[in-house]
């Protein structure tokens, strides 16, 4: 194996590097999410953190890596002589896949041993390599929602547990979770989200001498591992040996109570939910404190923590943007007590005063009360300068709504509301999610099969009844069954799978109507976030003027599609026979990449197509076209007013799917109602 990439070597990532650091200094920080675009080296940062950790001491032989001065008394290779030596070993730094099957993570648990031998095999899975260590996961969104829902609960119990047909083993898993993302490609269940105790957005450096160097080093990493791991191991080491000074430093660092309020208020003034964000930021403002080799906690500690702490915590709606707004942070950050900071704050010094930070400079002595009231004129006039254009001239170039013409500004949507299921008809294998009946790995269990390979979901009551047949013929005389490898059985279940949403949208001059525009984009919206809640894919085709455009290809990132969807104009003609065109070429594609996914075209038009001379018999034949590759449909009839042609209707028929008003998206009374689309039709 050649030699790692150092820590130290990597280029910028200022971010990363120190929420890394922190994470080493105290593991209670609880993990990093690391957000940003491919080819950052934000995973090769994650990587090179292992190099970095502490070493931890364990019971010799283990493989649950039990700690000599506390071992888990249920460890499964216990007990263990408490007088036994330790030995220290690196701090382990584990990959998990995303692809990953569960007894790879949680470890496995060999039933057919145990049920015809009665011996207990478990083989410790990543779950256990990880104890005391940290675990990693690239692309960690695109993680399978049976393996995220077994990182939740070792996360949240400390512990692993493997439970099949009542032999179960439990094994301490405690481990910092790191996780790398590019947001383009989906974002994270909430509850997920939440265990990370920190997250920092990367990109790469638009400065080109910083390019320049991350290129010149890779290269020169590339030529010679060993010898520029050689030229680094210096830098290497002082780095690791001040994150154990740290982190033999953090016992003694006190959190003032002025500024476990100043934690409070910020987190309230936020909005978070719970209290883990208050909890993560005051264990990351300790960190941070003995990381500067500090013994107090100061202001700009709590600062830069909430920067870390906060940003995946105040987000209440998938579609909003991610950090922090640093304003409103300040603001909040401000002791109401505390007289206001002068508009140009003093540049700290380093390790002066003992409670630098947010008290105020030392200048301000000589004018107590007045100084207030000399200040105020000052900041009103450092107001404007610090919030430019919000009030006056609008931005140059930006669209104007009145503009008439065949082609108007993007209008808003409307408010998104919940809406019905629709689900593909039939049962799927596609990946596990929310929307259609689906054979999956999880789920209901709605009956068995002959085992093939390892068996990791017996069913019991077939594999009896498969054995009971044979009792005889194998000679039992006393009370146990004889089991046989040939008698197993395998449940089979059922579950949900996520699906490929294609939203098909005219955007045409007849659907251009300011409020109808409006309710059409927030239905969509609508339906957008109820595929980010089933964890479907999502595309998009627009149709208006001469032709149709893919405006999102097939992504897991729902934002993407609300984002383009926000900025959709409207106007022109209608397509409608180009835009099914369009649809069906992207499930052509789409087919090839991820065949197991079904699709659910959702067309939202009024039906009247124009533009070109049979513009009308051009949809139809699309339409059929499109119902031949047998991809389930829904047509949402967005036509108003007094004259109704009933074109999206017969559309719908032309397609094979159901068609329904915008009224009736709403999911109102009939809440939580599973329609078959076909059913509807
Ligand atoms: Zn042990």
């Amino acid at each position: 194996m050649s030699a790692a990439y150092p820590f130290s070597a990597i280029v910028g990532l200022a971010d990363l590097r120190l929420a890394l650091v922190l994470n080493a200094v105290s593991p209670a920080v609880g993990g990093v999410l690391v957000r940003g675009e491919k080819g950052t080296a934000k995973s090769t940062m994650v990587r090179a953190l292992a190099g970095q950790l502490p070493e931890v001491a364990v019971v010799p032989g283990c493989r649950f890596s039990c700690d000599p001065a506390s071992p888990d008394g249920q460890c499964p290779d216990g007990p263990h002589d408490p007088a036994i030596a330790g030995t220290a070993r690196a701090a382990r730094l584990v990959e998990l896949p995303v692809g990953a099957s569960e007894d790879r993570l949680a470890g496995s648990l060999d039933i057919e041993r145990a049920l015809t031998e009665g011996v207990k095999a478990y083989e410790p899975g990543l779950l256990a390599a990880a104890h005391r260590g940290v675990l990693y996961v690239d692309e960690v969104n695109l993680l399978h929602d049976h393996l995220v829902d077994l990182l939740l609960d070792a996360a949240a119990m400390g512990t692993s547990h493997v439970e099949r047909e009542g032999v179960s083993v439990r094994h301490a898993a405690r481990f910092l979770l790191v996780g790398t993302m590019n947001p383009e490609e989906g974002e994270l269940r909430p509850q997920l989200l939440d265990r990370f105790g920190l997250t920092v957005e990367v990109a790469a450096s638009r400065e080109p001498r910083e390019r320049a160097e991350v290129v010149r080093r890779r290269l020169a990493y590339e030529a010679d591992p060993g010898a520029f791991a050689a030229r680094w191991a210096h830098e290497d080491a002082d780095l690791a040996e001040r994150i154990l000074r740290a982190r033999t430093l953090l016992a003694d660092v006190l959190l003032p109570d002025a500024e476990l309020e100043r934690i409070a208020r910020v987190c309230a003034s936020f909005e978070v939910d719970g209290m883990r964000a208050d909890l993560v930021t005051a264990r990351t403002s300790i960190a941070l404190a003995a990381w500067h080799g500090r013994t107090e906690v100061t202001a700009e500690d709590v600062r830069q923590a909430a920067l870390l702490a906060l940003p995946h915590r105040r987000r209440r709606n998938p579609f909003d943007a991610p950090g922090l707004d640093e304003e409103h942070l300040d603001e909040a950050l401000r002791d109401p007590d505390e007289p206001e900071p002068e508009p140009e704050p003093e540049p700290e010094p380093e390790g002066d005063g003992p409670d630098g930070g947010g008290s105020p400079p030392p200048d301000v002595d000589g004018s107590d009360g007045s100084g207030n009231a000399a200040r105020a004129p000052e900041r009103t006039e450092a107001a404007p300068t610090s919030a430019p254009g919000t009030e006056d001239a609008p931005v140059e170039g930006a669209p104007t709504a009145s503009g008439g013409g065949p082609e108007q500004a993007a209008v808003a949507a409307a408010e998104p509301y919940r809406t019905r299921l629709f689900a593909v008809p039939g049962v799927g294998q596609g990946a596990a999610g929310r929307r259609s009946r689906a054979r999956t790995a999880s789920g209901r269990t709605t009956g068995s099969q002959v085992a093939a390979g390892r068996v990791t979901r017996l069913h019991v009551a077939a594999t009896v009844r498969a054995a009971a047949l044979h009792q005889k013929a194998r000679g039992r005389t006393g009370a146990g069954l004889l089991l046989r490898r040939a008698d197993l059985r395998e449940a089979v279940r059922e579950g949900r799978e996520g699906n490929l949403v294609l939203f098909v949208v005219d955007a045409s001059g007849s659907m251009a109507a300011r409020k109808r525009m409006r309710a059409v984009k927030g239905a969509v919206l609508s339906l957008l976030l109820d595929a980010y809640q089933r964890r479907d894919k999502v595309g998009l085709v627009t149709f208006r003027g001469a032709d149709a455009s893919l405006v999102l290809p097939p992504t897991s990132s729902v934002e993407i599609g609300a984002a383009r969807l926000a900025a959709l104009p409207t106007g022109g003609r209608t397509p409608v026979g180009a835009g099914l065109l369009r649809a069906h070429e992207t499930l052509r594609v789409e087919r090839l990449r991820d065949p197991l996914r079904r699709p659910l075209v959702v067309v939202v038009t009024d039906g009247r197509a124009t533009g070109g001379r049979d513009a009308l018999g051009e949809s139809r034949r699309a339409a059929r076209l499109l119902a031949a590759t047998g991809a389930a449909s829904l047509v949402v009839d967005c036509e108003s007013g007094p004259v109704r042609l009933g074109l999206a209707a017969r559309l719908a028929g032309d397609l094979g799917g159901p068609v329904v008003t915008l009224d009736e998206l709403a999911a109102d009374g009939l809440a939580g109602l599973v329609r078959d689309v076909r059913s509807v039709a």
